[in-house]
Order: structure tokens, then C-alpha cells, then sequence
């Protein structure tokens, strides 16, 4: 098998089958490849926190596996009725293992205070646990290399409200191309269990424009208002 094709089924998470090294000419032997990702299983689908924790944390799913310092596997109450989700960590994040730090995690908590809600009361996570050099968007084959441990954490966080931040994760998570301008505008349902699902802007974002606070403030205050049904 080249090593394209194999890559392919990697990034698609199929185990592709390789005879032995010793059963093939030299000449088709694949070059060593110690870092090679591996792809996620279904596993973490069965996992308690502790053991998905432990294998995200040892994960080599993507290439981002190379270049991050930690894997930012997610802070917060595992009952939380809201659970925030970001695209990826930052530069940040990558270097203290938690996700929305620094300036941008500032900003996060106030937002939070300004519902009466502190960071210890919801979960916060993002889509990719490991860091895109130089905080490229993340490609779709790292979206669902790591889907299955977003996806076990929504399930076992199971909260009242899913909220995206920022327009990467809110299209991603929404399978959707339309504006994150649109996409805010409206409650959505997220993933088999149809989780009430809102997005609003990342607080990078804001950090950069302030003058979108104001919007802002009125997503806060619709979210505010689906956590009181
Ligand atoms: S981003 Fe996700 S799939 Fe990729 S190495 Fe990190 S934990 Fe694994």
C-alpha cells in the first residue's frame, strides 16, 4: 500500500491492514515513521471521564500531536447546564493545558459574570484538544480525527445549552457555511441528542473588535434566557 493511500485511511480513521515488515520486498517497506498519528477509535464513545482524559491526553490522532505542548482536554462542572465550545487552542492555552486563557479567557469569564454565572459552574471545551501552528483554522480531517472526544464530553457533561464560540466552531459544529452573523441569530438543535445550540462571537474576536460587544451582550442575554426554561 503507498504511503498516500494509507495516510487517506488514516485521516479517515480506518485501521488499515499492512502485512509484516518482514513479509514485503525492502522496496515497497513503508519509511519508519515513529510519530506517525494513530487514528481515534470509537472508544472514548464508551469512556468515563478519567479514561477519556487519560487517552486524549496521550492521543496522536492528527498531526497536531507533533507540534503542541499540551492536549487541552477541557475545565469546568461535569453537571454544568452550559457547556461552551471553542475551534482550538492558542498559543495560551497550548502552554498551560487549559482552554480559554489569558486576555481572551478574561473576557470570557466577565461575559459569564455578566449572567451571573462563573467559570467553576460550566464546562468549556473546544473541538480540537491540541493546537494548530500558528493558529491556522482547523483542517476537517483534525475536526473528525478528534470528534470523538467533543463528543463524549457533550454526552457526559449532557448539558441544558450548547454554546459555539466564534464562527469556526459554530459552522463546524452546525455543518454549516452560512455567517456567523446568521448563524447567532437563532436557536439551534446540536447532534443526536438536539441540545438547544446558540453561537455567539469568540472573545478573541471581541477583543479585536469591541464595537461587536453589543451584540454580543444580546446573545449573552438569549442565553441567559434558554438556561432559565
Ligand atoms: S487534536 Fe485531537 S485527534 Fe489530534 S492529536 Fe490532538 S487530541 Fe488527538
Amino acid at each position: 500500500m503507498d504511503s498516500r493511500r494509507l495516510a487517506y485511511l488514516q485521516a479517515m480513521g480506518v485501521v488499515a491492514w499492512q502485512p509484516r515488515s518482514g513479509a514485503v520486498a525492502e522496496s515497497e517497506a513503508l519509511p519508519a515513521a515513529p510519530e506517525a498519528a494513530e487514528p481515534v477509535s470509537e472508544a472514548p464513545l464508551c469512556m468515563d471521564w478519567e479514561a477519556l482524559r487519560q487517552t486524549a491526553c496521550a492521543c496522536r490522532g492528527c498531526v497536531l500531536h507533533e507540534t503542541r505542548t499540551s492536549v487541552v482536554f477541557g475545565v469546568g462542572s461535569p453537571d454544568a447546564a452550559l457547556m461552551l465550545i471553542g475551534e482550538a487552542p492558542g498559543a495560551d492555552e497550548d502552554r498551560q493545558g487549559e482552554p480559554f486563557v489569558g486576555a481572551a479567557g478574561r473576557l470570557l469569564n466577565a461575559m459569564l459574570k455578566a449572567i451571573g454565572l462563573s467559570r467553576d459552574e460550566v464546562y468549556i471545551a473546544n473541538m480540537l484538544k491540541c493546537r494548530p501552528p500558528g493558529n491556522r483554522d482547523p483542517r476537517p480531517e483534525e475536526v473528525a480525527a478528534c470528534g470523538a472526544y467533543l463528543e463524549r464530553q457533550v454526552q457526559l457533561v449532557n448539558p441544558k445549552l450548547v454554546v459555539a464560540l466564534g464562527r469556526v466552531a459554530a459552522q463546524h459544529l452546525l455543518e454549516s457555511d452560512a455567517s456567523l452573523g446568521r448563524l447567532r441569530g437563532e436557536l439551534h438543535e446540536f447532534g443526536a441528542q438536539r441540545i438547544p445550540f446558540l453561537a455567539t462571537y469568540h472573545p478573541a474576536y471581541l477583543l479585536r473588535k469591541p464595537t461587536d460587544k453589543r451584540k454580543s451582550w444580546e446573545d449573552l442575554k438569549r442565553i441567559r434566557e434558554v438556561l432559565a426554561r
